[in-house]
């Protein structure tokens, strides 16, 4: 596993907290993206070398909707970058890790991710992230 690839917030409304981070990083975000298959609305923002994403539901059966409900915004998660996806989500399961989706799935900003059930990992949403090439 490489470095932090980004870090995830839930939020309520997307366009109210782009323009909150917006004041907070003193730039705006760098792109929005529709994730359909998870049921999110992503921003992202480049901060120094690090990058943040937030998530908005746009259903009430997304996985950001049901962590809002539970817990409310916050961070959601942390995403590692990892160069063979593949190859981490094997690693992960034979050390015991709860893989939530073994077949990675397309996720936002062009990358492969699968993710690790917080149960197995001290209550902590882990996302693993690969760069698609072309
Ligand atoms: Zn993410």
């Amino acid at each position: 596993m490489n470095k932090i690839e980004h870090i995830g917030i839930a939020v309520k409304n997307l366009k109210e907290s782009n323009d909150l981070f917006s004041k907070l990083f003193g730039k705006p975000h760098y792109k929005t993206e529709e994730v359909l298959s998870e049921g999110v609305n992503t921003s992202f923002f480049q901060v120094g070398e690090n990058k943040i994403e937030l998530l908005e539901a746009t259903n009430a059966n997304s996985p950001i909707a049901k962590f809002i409900e539970k817990k409310g915004e916050g961070i959601h998660h942390i995403a590692f970058d990892v160069l063979d996806i593949e190859e981490e989500i094997q690693r992960l399961k034979c050390e015991g890790f709860i893989v939530l989706n073994e077949t990675p799935k397309k996720g936002a900003d062009n990358k492969l991710v699968a993710f690790l059930h917080p149960k197995s990992t001290n209550g902590v949403l882990i996302e693993l992230c690969q760069e698609i090439k072309e």
